[in-house]
């Protein structure tokens, strides 16, 4: 038997990257996953591709949509909200225009989706709340991350404040904060530097253990964080970073 079982999982992001590995391994593990993105193309293949995830178009910037979800949804068991952006510069690269960008995709999304799915959480009397934030947030500075870093550490604020409100009537609340992962996003990121094979040198060394993290190996971790076999864990941020931060 799966160790998530009868688990029904709604996760953001499923399109690719860590989404996908982990929508994935949820399914392996007998969840029913509800797989979310903006992009249709990749939700078909995924869904064409694995048994037991079910896909939606949904763009987690939009409350009405969210709202929709919700009313049609009969159980949530577990809701990861992964979706966020990678914006490049310092302060003074960020206007407001991407300022605004980027905490609406990777803070204000969370922010909408766990007020929607939390009622029902509550009527329950039992959710699991996981958010993807990043080492880079006020777990360490990163050059060039400025936004981005302001952003994921709201997600860790964001993360312990909901697991402190609802502890009591059986919600747990927890996030993720991966170093460097190896994902079209990043392949594109390095893609746009001037000298592409420098810059994943670079993305490599900077982790302790000189390689890259797999999606697959932050899966693993999303996988125990959704099973009951951390159901004494609330309101932790878990580094996989490969010694990043050591
Ligand atoms: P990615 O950036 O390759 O893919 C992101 C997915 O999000 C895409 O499928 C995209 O279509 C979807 N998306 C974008 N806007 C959306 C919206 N408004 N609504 C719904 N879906 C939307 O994925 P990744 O690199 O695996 O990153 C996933 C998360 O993990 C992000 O929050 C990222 O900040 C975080 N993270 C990534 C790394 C890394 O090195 N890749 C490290 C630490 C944290």
């Amino acid at each position: 038997m799966g160790r998530l079982e009868g688990k029904v999982i709604v996760l953001s992001a499923a399109a690719q990257g860590i989404g996908r590995a982990a929508a994935i391994a949820f399914a392996k593990e007998g969840a029913k996953v509800i797989a979310l993105d903006i992009n249709e193309s990749q939700l078909k293949k995924l869904e064409q591709e694995h048994q037991g995830i079910q896909t939606r178009i949904l763009d987690v910037t939009k409350k009405e949509q969210i709202e929709s979800l919700v009313k049609e949804t009969e159980k949530i068991d577990v809701l990861f909200n992964i979706a966020g952006f990678v914006h490049h510069g310092t302060i003074l690269d960020c206007d407001e225009k991407d300022w605004d960008f980027t905490m609406n995709l990777n803070v204000r999304s969370m922010y909408l989706m766990i007020r929607a799915f939390l009622p029902k959480m509550l009527a329950q009397k039992s959710g699991n709340i996981i958010n993807m934030s990043s080492v880079v947030s006020s777990i360490k500075g990163a050059v060039n991350r400025c936004v981005y870093g302001t952003s994921k550490a709201a997600v860790i604020g964001l993360t312990k404040s909901v697991a402190a409100d609802f502890v009591e009537q059986g919600i747990r609340c927890n996030c993720i904060c991966p170093g460097t992962v190896d994902t079209p996003s990043l392949r594109e990121r390095i893609q746009a530097q001037p000298d592409p094979t420098q810059a994943l040198k670079d993305f490599m060394i900077r982790q302790k253990m000189g390689r890259l993290c797999s999606a697959e190996e932050v899966a693993h971790l999303c996988v125990y964080l959704a099973s009951d076999e951390s159901a004494y864990v609330t309101g932790t941020e878990h580094v996989i970073d490969g010694g990043w931060t050591l």
